[in-house]
Formats: C-alpha cells, sequence, structure tokens
C-alpha cells in the first residue's frame, strides 16, 4: 500500500516500542543477473520470529509466508535497477491501555520498503569513539533480541560520539570489554587474525558478521577469533571494521585518536573483505547463491 495510508492506531502500546522487535534487510540489484536479491532474507526473517518469540509475541506467520509477502513487496516497487532496504517489524496487536502486554500477545506484522544504495567500493571510511555509556547490560536485555526497547542506550551512544566528533561509538560492556556500535558489529585485524567480541559479550547474532567471517575463511584463507576483546585491542590494532545491513563492511580509520594504518584509508584485509562482500550480495560469484532470495518483475 501506498506509504501515507499505511498508518496504525495511536493506542498501539507496541508500536509505541516497547513490545515491537525489527529487522533491517538489504536488497541488492545484480546488473550481472538484471534481478534484485533480498539478501539472506530468510534468515532476517527467522531472526524477526525468534526476537517476537522471545518478547512472548506470537505472530501468524511463519517465515516462508515473510519471504514470500517481502518478495511480492518488492516485485510491486518500481525502483528497477536500485538497491534497496526492507524493514519488517512485528509489534503487539490491539490497543492495550496499558505497557505489561501479557504473554502470547497476537503480533502484527508489518514490511517496508525505501531506496538505499549500497556504498561498497566507494572508499568509505569512519572514525570511532569509545562511548562513555556503557551497553546495556544483555543480562537484563538479551542483546540477541532485535527489539526497538535496546536501540535507546544505542542511540545515548550514537549521539555522544558524534558530539565528540567521531561518525560511530564503541561500546564497552561491564566488564570494560569491546561489545559493537549502535547499529553494526566490530571486529579488528591483528597480525593478519580477524579478531571479534564473541557473542557472550553481548553482541547481537549479526547476519553480515556471520557472512564476512564465512568468506573470510573460505575465500581468504583467514583466521576467525571470537573472544572477548579489551579496549585496548582496539587502540594497537592494525585495521577496524564495522560490519551490518546497512554499514554492509565499513572501514575505521581512527579510534579515540588512534590512528589505524596511514589514518585515512581501509587496510588489506578489510579492502579484500569488502570486495568479497560486494562479489557475493551484487551476484557477481555464484558461489553462496543461496543467501539469494531473486525478486522476479512484476
Ligand atoms: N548490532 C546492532 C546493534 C545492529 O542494530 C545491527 C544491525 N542489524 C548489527 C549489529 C548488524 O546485524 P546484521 O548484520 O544482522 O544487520
Amino acid at each position: 500500500m501506498p506509504w501515507e495510508e499505511a498508518t496504525v492506531h495511536i493506542s498501539s502500546v507496541g508500536h509505541a516500542s516497547v513490545s515491537a522487535a525489527f529487522e533491517g534487510v538489504h536488497s541488492y540489484w545484480s546488473a550481472e543477473r538484471g534481478v534484485l536479491h533480498g539478501f539472506r532474507l530468510r534468515d532476517h526473517m527467522q531472526r524477526l520470529l525468534d526476537s517476537l518469540r522471545l518478547s512472548w509475541l506470537e505472530p501468524e506467520f511463519d517465515a516462508d509466508a515473510l519471504v514470500a509477502a517481502t518478495v511480492e513487496l518488492l516485485a510491486s516497487w518500481k525502483a528497477s535497477g536500485k538497491d534497496l532496504y526492507v524493514r519488517p517489524w512485528g509489534f503487539a496487536a490491539g490497543t492495550h491501555k496499558e505497557q505489561m502486554v501479557p504473554r502470547g500477545t497476537p503480533a502484527e506484522i508489518a514490511i517496508e520498503t525505501w531506496e538505499f544504495e549500497s556504498k561498497l567500493g566507494q572508499g568509505r571510511t569512519c572514525t570511532l569513539a569509545v562511548s562513555s555509556w556503557p551497553r546495556f547490560n544483555p543480562g537484563a536485555s538479551p542483546a540477541s533480541m532485535k527489539v526497538f526497547s535496546n536501540y535507546h542506550n544505542g542511540r545515548l551512544g550514537n549521539v555522544d560520539a558524534r558530539a565528540r566528533g567521531a561518525d560511530w561509538p564503541v561500546f564497552l560492556n561491564g566488564a570494560g570489554n569491546v561489545t559493537e556500535s549502535s547499529g553494526s558489529c566490530i571486529a579488528l585485524v591483528k597480525g593478519g587474525r580477524i579478531i571479534t567480541p564473541d557473542l557472550a559479550s553481548g553482541v547481537l547474532d549479526s547476519i553480515t558478521r556471520k557472512t564476512l567471517f564465512q568468506l573470510a575463511e573460505e575465500e581468504l584463507g583467514l583466521t576467525v577469533e571470537a573472544r572477548p576483546v579489551e579496549r585496548t585491542e582496539l587502540y594497537l590494532a592494525d585495521e577496524i571494521f564495522l560490519m551490518g545491513t546497512a554499514a554492509e563492511v565499513l572501514p575505521a580509520v581512527e579510534v579515540d585518536g588512534f590512528r589505524l594504518g596511514d589514518g585515512k584509508t581501509a587496510g588489506e584485509v578489510t579492502r579484500a573483505l569488502e570486495a568479497c562482500y560486494h562479489d557475493t550480495v551484487r551476484a557477481v560469484t555464484a558461489k553462496h547463491d543461496e543467501w539469494l532470495t531473486p525478486v522476479p518483475a512484476a
């Protein structure tokens, strides 16, 4: 339906974010194949269902139905040749008068899409600052749940990093170890190895992270270590990059004033990973067609 007609009742408490989960999916245009693809669409839908289940909400659709609905939405979109962003989200159905939505409440699902061009291969870089706000305690609100309410902490760190002249925050957990950024995961490169905070550090189980580490091992023969990462390791890293559906592979050139590499351009490993990711999402290679859901033209 047209954007302006997609409305929801003002009293929907789920919509007011306490009881709502969401996903972000990148849909890439492949010039090679002349087709739009949803990238790892089913994995995103499964994570949405998992987030809703952990929120005690019950959507009436399964992952296959959500994939089919997204394909239908994308096929009707007139942005042929463009990359799109897809936001499927679920929220407690009904107009609840109080925030404590009971267990088993049905979840409504909405799927939105808009143009969102990939920035892969454009020489993009960013700067980072360790957030003065620590990361929320995953024991109190699991980082594995992609729920809107987890993002308030992310926003505080984001605004804080920008006020200090950096592009993105890096959150530390209660033990002072590195977790992730506000909308992406983080990894560093040291001595040719990729090192990343493990999930137990309090990190979203990122689909881009899984994709990149598989490509790093398969295509580049690199070793990936997931373990607690100390803040000081960031300062002494050879390279650092952020990764996520929207961030894609985003090289960092500075963290808290410590320069990474030449302080201007991405390092060698990050560049190689970015190239592999580009070829995968744009379907230049057929090695991972299982990650691509083609959208037939309407
Ligand atoms: N961490 C957070 C907090 C995020 O919001 C995101 C974006 N969804 C990520 C990591 C990266 O996850 P993914 O690769 O699945 O997009």
